[in-house]
């Protein structure tokens, strides 16, 4: 079998040769010399890889939001090498749970797509055209002042993330092979370790950083600190977040975000100057408009290497479930037939704007009031069943209507007026309501009063 390999460039063979002798003496890792600053924790991707095998990954993961294909699955063998588990560790069928092994005071940043290769210390993956030998890829210009990591075309790149990818290379494996040497480790000599210089089959196995490699970057940037930041949980309210966790500082606290759509200087984008509540356990931002799904990590008052958190996923735009709308519950009979029908025209889109509210089967000519609330109830109510309750929400009334000479009643909802154009009634995105219709029906001889079925709605974007 053709051995592959995973080398440095020259340049950085020859430096590692200078640095032959370890500063510690009990791993088989060895270092280049140096390590990346607090500036140089950023990654991206130039996704121009040829192979469809790289890229047909279509499956979302909710540990790595709005990527998928070659660039999820190097962000996956970046964060193998963060300080701990990445979101809840889950994301690579290889690694069971554990994805995020470094117990450093190292994380690195995902920053997106590049749209070209850039320089040398652009920190950006991509693949070259061509081959060299058995070659795989290769790390350009380590740890001076950032890197670049390219991936020989020649190979069958292929982005799992199952654990048998044929006779192809598996891009995440070798992609934390090529990260281990831009964040300062050379090669090992155990066998089995991510940084051993050679894969003798796909390279899966080398997805999950062995214990060399984790006493290799914890040489270069120190065992995790007990001081060092740390989340552990992130809530999105509208355009505000709420990160939650430990060893925040009171003040000065930055808060690092993936940049959204591609470009960028690779830079994280940074809400700065943050304080933190309950007891640094807590800090409230907005979040700024040219973040993007991605990975959020805190930076405390300090710049070393224990003051930047590990990185959390954090999808900003979350797919609405937006199902159409459906009825429930039961109309009752009335005075010309078997009861009510609700039902509606148009979209449940806030953007759209054109949704029309409908009753059919109404005494004729009679007035009546489409109302909606938060919950969905049962409750005899008249000479029918009331459907729709507060649950917290409140519950909220439209303008009365009056039903046709058929019995048919319709009313285009105004998107722009009370109670749905803002408020705890507004039909924002993502708000969930149950409509229903109450009508006069002074002829059926009962409390004069009846209701039809009810619309169970999601207000889409
Ligand atoms: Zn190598």
């Amino acid at each position: 079998m053709q051995t592959k390999h995973l080398i440095l460039p020259t340049l950085a063979l020859g430096l590692g040769a200078l640095l032959l002798v370890p500063a510690k003496d009990a791993g088989a890792y060895s270092l280049i010399g140096g390590s990346l600053s607090q500036s140089q924790r950023d990654f991206r991707i130039y996704n121009n890889f040829t192979d469809s095998q790289a890229n047909n990954n279509n499956t979302p993961d909710p540990m790595f939001p709005g990527y998928q294909g070659a660039v999820m699955a190097i962000w996956k063998a970046s964060v193998e090498w963060g300080s701990e588990l990445h979101g809840d560790g889950t994301g690579d069928p290889h690694q069971n749970g554990s994805l995020g092994s470094g117990g450093a005071n190292f994380d690195p940043s995902f920053q997106g797509l590049a749209t070209s290769e850039g320089s040398t210390n652009n920190n950006i993956h991509s693949e070259l055209a061509g081959s060299s030998g058995g070659v795989l890829a290769y790390t350009e210009t380590p740890i001076s002042d950032g890197w670049r990591i390219k991936y020989y075309s020649g190979w069958t790149w292929d982005d799992g993330p199952g654990t048998n990818v044929g006779g192809n290379v598996d891009l995440q494996g070798v992609a934390c092979h090529e990260y281990g040497h831009a964040l300062g480790l050379g090669h090992s000599t155990t066998s089995g370790a991510t940084m051993y210089p050679s894969i003798s089959g796909s390279g899966v196995t080398q997805r999950s950083i062995s214990s060399d490699d984790i006493a290799g970057i914890q040489a270069v940037y120190g065992v995790k600190s007990a001081n060092k930041p740390r989340i552990t949980g992130v809530v999105i309210t509208g355009s505000s977040m709420t990160i939650t966790g430990a060893n925040f500082s009171n003040n000065s606290n930055q808060v690092w975000f993936t940049q959204a759509g591609s470009g960028g200087s690779g830079t994280p984008i940074k809400v700065t100057n943050l304080s933190s509540s309950a007891g640094g356990t807590q800090i409230t931002c907005s979040i700024p408009g040219t973040a993007g799904p991605g990975d959020v990590l805190v930076r405390n008052s300090g710049t070393a290497n224990d003051d930047l958190s590990n990185a959390w996923p954090t999808d900003l735009q979350p797919d609405i479930v937006c199902p159409d709308p459906t009825t429930f519950c039961v109309t009752s009979p009335n005075s010309v037939g078997s009861g009510a029908l609700i039902d509606f025209t148009g979209t449940n889109s806030a953007a759209a704007q054109n949704f029309t509210l409908a009753c059919y089967g109404v005494p004729a000519n009679q007035y009546g009031i489409f109302f909606y609330g938060g919950a969905q109830v049962s409750s005899l109510f008249g000479d029918g069943v009331l459907c729709v309750a507060s649950g917290g929400l409140g519950v909220y009334r439209f303008a009365p209507v009056q039903a046709d000479a058929f019995g048919d009643v319709s009313m285009p909802v105004d998107w722009n007026a009370a109670p749905v154009a803002s408020g705890p009634g507004s039909w924002a995105a993502g708000t969930q309501w149950n409509i229903q219709y109450w009508y006069r029906d002074p002829a059926a001889g009962g409390s004069g009063f009846n209701l039809s079925n009810a619309l169970d709605m999601t207000i889409c974007p």
